[in-house]
């Protein structure tokens, strides 16, 4: 899965716990079908941590980039969240940047917060 990475500049820890969040993520159903489909679109990301960041991540849909805070907030509900934005950003008509600021940009929460529900939901057995 470290083909969704088009330029990194974490550092060598960051880079192999981010690929094993990845792996986690594409172990789940609803996972792998946001991972395939970044995939199936060759997006690719280029990933950093800048400890100034508000919030654990975030991903530009300016930059096509996703930064983390830290090698703390790098996470399973993290860089779910934020490659979901991704997804949103290709596939919301004429991107999610539009939104920036924007009273829109609550709906784009709202839906990433849903998504991560949901897999959450089949994370955990509760949904087969
Ligand atoms: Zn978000």
């Amino acid at each position: 899965m470290d083909n969704l990475i088009n330029t990194s500049t974490l550092t060598d820890a960051e880079r192999a716990k981010l690929e094993s969040i990845l792996n986690k993520i594409f172990e789940n159903c609803t996972g792998a079908a946001l991972l395939n489909a970044l995939h199936s679109n060759n997006l690719k990301f280029d990933f950093k941590t800048n400890p100034n960041l508000n919030g654990l991540g975030s991903y530009s849909p300016i930059e096509k980039s996703i930064t983390f805070k830290g090698v703390n907030s790098m996470n399973f509900g993290t860089l779910q969240e934020e490659l979901f934005h991704a997804y949103q950003d290709k596939y919301h008509q004429v991107g999610t940047a539009q939104y920036l600021g924007k009273p829109g940009s609550a709906n784009i929460e709202f839906e990433a917060k849903l998504f991560s529900m949901i897999n959450e939901l089949y994370q955990s057995g509760m949904l087969a």
